[in-house]
């Protein structure tokens, strides 16, 4: 049985050796490809894999069909939309991610752009502290748990919103206050860190409206991914209101427009850096491997995305 890691952008030595030890343990052959040059090249490595694990690498169709023994992809990661789960499922391939093992990488670059923006992009000038500002969790998944703990560390009011967690008990555990909808959370939260995955309802959910009823002097901190954006939303409210800002892990598509008319309200990092970490890294490769043991010498498929 072959597990074939294929990532363009590559794991640490510290996480392949790791991965390829579990495998090892377990029996199973470890191969693996980085840096490939072009789609075809993937396509012949995962000719006879069994099971794919990737980063970012978009698993699509085409690759799916190049590789007729596969059972099983792990993207190692929380976000799996470079994964086509129509064609793995129609392959009968199981399709998984590795929930929670970057969150703690995600979660402080969520806090330190608060803090950046605060304090005017690190350049002279007075600027604000978040202590005592009111913080909105959008999305109470692994993420925005930790954001709202390390919230709730600097002395922030912290609220959140998620249409999936209704237990109040859950937020009241936390110390955290209960938003009842998305736009009661923006309208009352300085900062408002984005958590939510891309799907269907909320690609382009977030625009004018939201950003629009934010309060004066409001930050909106987006860790998740660029399309729950409404780009042309957000151009508007940040031209209309020139107390808003705009932080993002995922440069926009309009990213330099934004740039020149915006100036310090807006920053975009050069390259998606919420997972990159050391820690993250090796947390989230080893997590794939031992999902894909769990998955062929027991049946467990408890991360699968594509039911
Ligand atoms: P998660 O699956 O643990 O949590 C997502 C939460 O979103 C869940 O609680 C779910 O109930 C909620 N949700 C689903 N649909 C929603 C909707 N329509 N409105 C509001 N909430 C909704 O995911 P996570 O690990 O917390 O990660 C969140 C997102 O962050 C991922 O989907 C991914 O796109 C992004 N991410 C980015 C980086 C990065 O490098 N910047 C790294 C990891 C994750």
């Amino acid at each position: 049985m072959k597990i074939l890691i294929a990532t363009e952008k590559p794991f640490s030595k510290q996480a392949t050796d790791g991965m390829a030890a579990i495998a090892r343990e377990a029996g199973l052959e470890c191969a693996l490809l980085e840096k490939y040059a072009s789609v075809d090249v993937l396509k012949a490595a995962v000719a006879d894999a069994d099971a794919l694990i990737v980063r970012s690498d978009k698993v699509t169709a085409d690759v799916i069909g190049a590789a007729p023994k596969l059972r099983i992809v792990v993207r190692a990661g929380a976000g799996y939309d470079n994964l086509d789960l129509a064609a793995c499922t129609a392959r009968g391939i199981v399709a998984m991610n590795t929930p929670g093992q970057n969150s703690n990488a995600v979660a402080e670059l969520a806090i330190s752009m608060m803090i950046f923006m605060a304090r005017n992009q690190f350049t002279p000038g007075t600027g604000h502290e978040i202590s005592g500002k009111r913080l909105g969790i959008h999305a109470y998944g692994n993420v925005g748990r930790i954001v709202a703990r390390y919230g709730r560390a600097l002395g922030m009011e912290v609220s959140a919103y998620d249409p999936f967690v209704t237990d109040p008990a859950i937020f009241a555990g936390d110390g955290v206050r209960m938003a009842s909808s998305a736009a009661e959370l923006y309208a009352n939260s300085d900062y408002v860190s984005l958590h939510i995955p891309t799907t269907a309802e909320t690609k382009g959910s977030i625009g004018y409206e939201l950003l629009m009823s934010m309060p004066q002097g409001a930050t909106l901190v987006n860790t998740a991914r660029k399309e729950v954006i409404d780009e042309a939303g957000l151009m508007r409210a940040l031209d209309e209101r020139t107390d808003l800002k705009y932080i993002t892990d995922i440069a926009p598509d309009t990213a330099a427009e934004l740039a020149e008319k915006f100036g310090k309200r807006f920053f975009a990092t050069p390259k998606k850096m919420g997972a990159e970490t050391a820690e993250a890294n090796v947390n989230a490769g080893l997590a794939a491997v031992r999902q894909i043991v769990a998955f062929f010498k027991e049946g467990v498929t408890k991360f699968q995305v594509n039911r």
